[in-house]
């Protein structure tokens, strides 16, 4: 096998190494089965074996209470934006509170828009979307009258990161778009409503999304709606209403029982994400203003590393030569420009390493 590079890219990331040398080694026959995974009935014992210990190892590491059931939909976390406000905001007569700081977040709120009424309670859009809001300017802003109040805890464009689980008023039901966070760290899931993530950042391949729904928010969802965008058919028939992405569960599968038995869970995750991350902030923050760091300090993101350059010939130039040395997808959103290289759970410490001594060389070589 060719070497493989370093591969900074935003989603689909990088895999763990090991996960993917077994996914190839039983690609042709999985032991006991004679098939591949890819052939594969959604009704076999093999697979039945998979989606339980799939959804097993996410309770696990998340923890997550009883109070909540956890699913597996396919259509993305956009298409969650959209299931998200059909479900829980149709025909309430509420209005949803959206806390908007990136791009996600806002495509979020074009689609609850469809479904009933919205207020961004607090955007960061004005700034350029340096920064999550405080605890103070949350609880000036949020009311207790929401129907839900809806975050994304990172933006994976801006690389704007909540520190931690936000303030809520007493009462709301708290959503949140974790697909670039997901599994990167511990979150208090007895403290969320709805928490959705596309599988393709830190949980498996693209083509499964986990969401993660308190079950007394159930009786709210209004009948009619199309059986694969409502929660209740994917509760109710264990992800199995119809075929489901047979070979991205097993993949997570793999991913979530390495993060469990091999990494040790979330906490150890987290530190290692902390160094990661703090390799290269290190670097922009001694460059002398060489590396200009989009965010602010105090919601960087321990996931998506975003930064500029003096000017953008050279931003290009770095990202050449970064390809040029092995590591790839570092170029920023066109809508963001600039470097963003995404450290998920999978990117090897090495390859973080490797990228702040370029960022060091690089830096020496056109200061
Ligand atoms: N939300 C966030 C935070 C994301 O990073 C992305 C994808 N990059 C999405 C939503 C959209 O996800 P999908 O492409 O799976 O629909």
């Amino acid at each position: 096998m060719a070497e493989r590079l370093f591969n900074f890219s935003a989603g689909p990331a990088t895999l763990p190494r090991s996960v993917l040398e077994e996914v190839q080694r039983d690609l042709m026959d999985l032991p006991d089965v004679g098939a591949s995974a890819l052939e594969v009935s959604h009704r076999s014992p093999w697979f039945t074996s998979v989606i339980d210990e799939a959804l097993a190892n996410l309770r696990t590491l998340l923890d997550i209470p009883d109070t909540h059931s956890v699913v597996f939909c396919q259509g993305g976390a956009t298409q969650q934006f959209s299931m998200a406000a059909m479900n829980f905001l149709r025909g309430t007569g509420l209005t949803a509170e959206f806390v908007v700081t990136g791009s996600w977040g806002a495509k979020a709120v074009n689609e609850a828009l469809k479904e009933g009424d919205v207020r961004v309670a607090w955007s960061g859009e004005d700034d350029g979307f340096v920064r999550v809001p405080t605890q103070i300017e949350l609880s000036e802003t949020l009311t207790r009258r929401a129907a839900y109040v809806h975050i994304t805890s990172n933006e994976t464009i801006h690389g704007v990161e909540f520190p931690g689980d936000p303030w809520m008023p007493e009462g709301v039901p708290l959503f949140s778009d974790m697909s670039s966070d997901f599994l990167s760290r511990p979150v208090s899931l007895d403290r969320y409503a709805l928490v959705y993530a596309g599988a393709q950042k830190n949980a498996g391949p693209a083509g499964v999304t986990v969401a993660i729904v308190r079950n007394d928010l159930l009786e709210r969802i209004p009948e009619g709606l199309p059986a694969m965008l409502d929660y209740r058919t994917f509760i109710e028939h264990g992800s199995l209403y119809n075929t489901p992405p047979v070979f991205a569960i097993y993949v997570l599968m793999l991913v979530t029982r390495r993060l469990r038995d091999v990494v040790g869970g979330l906490e150890a995750q987290l530190e290692v994400n902390r160094v990661k991350s703090g390799l290269l902030y290190d670097v922009i923050d001694g460059s002398e203003g060489f590396y200009r760091g989009h965010a602010e300090q105090t919601s960087r993101s321990l996931m998506n590393v975003t930064w500029r350059l003096p000017v953008e010939e050279l931003e290009r130039t770095f990202a050449a030569e970064a390809a040029a040395a092995g590591m790839v997808e570092l170029k920023g959103h066109r809508s963001v420009g600039g470097i963003r290289a995404s450290v998920y759970n999978s990117m090897p410490l090495a390859g973080a390493r490797t990228l702040a001594d370029f960022m060091r060389a690089f830096a020496a070589a056109h200061a």
